[in-house]
């Protein structure tokens, strides 16, 4: 029997990891959190000392020797770079710009995608991300484009580094996220841009507890179709 697939995409920070989370525990799906994979290689290239943004050539030797898995925990999905669980050090600002600075490979973004398909074939799944809608799960049941505006996006981020005791300050999470957006958006290969066929929901002025019920909504619907 072929699996129930939810593409979620969208830009950083319109609450995609924190919506798709609990709608998955709500549905019994498993949450896949791309964005952590390109993340981890990120992180491989600043920790081997090399710039993402200018040398695609030394992040392209670098991808036979990295190895990325997922696992899941009570506290949700836990990314491993080489064995070592990189979790929590992916989360930190220079890292999320080294994740947008990768993407734009195609040999990494080819290397990840063999992953993501992958899990998702094996189980029902809601996985977020910039291209899960139109690359990686294109035939998903249901696909879902969240945004908001960057003002609250950059805003939403911020609090969430404060509460995560991450030193930042608001004008450089805001800076940060523009720069990811356009990276994003403007890149060739598979760019962050809404499906033909997906339900744009815009977050802005939404309590979290609105945005996942809108959406939960929206699944049930499509899941009983
Ligand atoms: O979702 P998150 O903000 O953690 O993603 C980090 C970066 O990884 C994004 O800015 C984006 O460049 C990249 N990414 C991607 N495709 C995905 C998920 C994330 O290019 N499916």
């Amino acid at each position: 029997m072929s699996t129930f697939k939810i593409a979620i995409d969208g830009p950083a920070g319109a609450g995609k990891s924190t919506i798709a989370k609990s709608a998955a525990k709500e549905l019994g799906f498993v949450y896949i959190d791309t964005g952590a994979m390109y993340r981890a290689i990120g992180l491989a290239a600043i920790r081997a000392g090399v710039d993402p943004d200018k040398d695609i050539q030394a992040v392209e030797k670098l991808l036979p020797d990295i190895k990325v898995d997922i696992s899941h925990s009570k506290s949700g999905q836990l990314v491993f770079l080489n064995g070592e669980d990189v979790s929590t050090e992916i989360r930190l600002p220079d890292v999320s710009v080294a994740a947008s600075d990768v993407s734009r490979i195609p040999a990494v973004r080819s290397k990840l995608l063999d992953l993501q398909r992958s899990i998702a074939e094996k189980t029902d799944v809601i996985m977020d991300g910039r291209d899960i809608g139109t690359v990686v799960l294109p035939d998903a049941q249901l696909k879902i484009f969240l945004t908001a505006s960057v003002e609250e996006r950059a805003m939403r981020r911020y609090r969430e580094l404060c509460e995560k005791g991450i030193e930042c300050n608001f004008d450089e999470v805001k800076k940060d996220m523009a720069y990811r957006d356009k990276n994003d958006s403007e890149r060739d290969i598979a760019p962050l841009k809404p499906a033909d066929d997906s339900i744009i929901v815009d977050t802005t002025g939404k309590t979290l507890e609105e945005s996942v019920d809108m959406l939960l909504n929206i699944m049930k619907e499509r899941r009983e179709v």
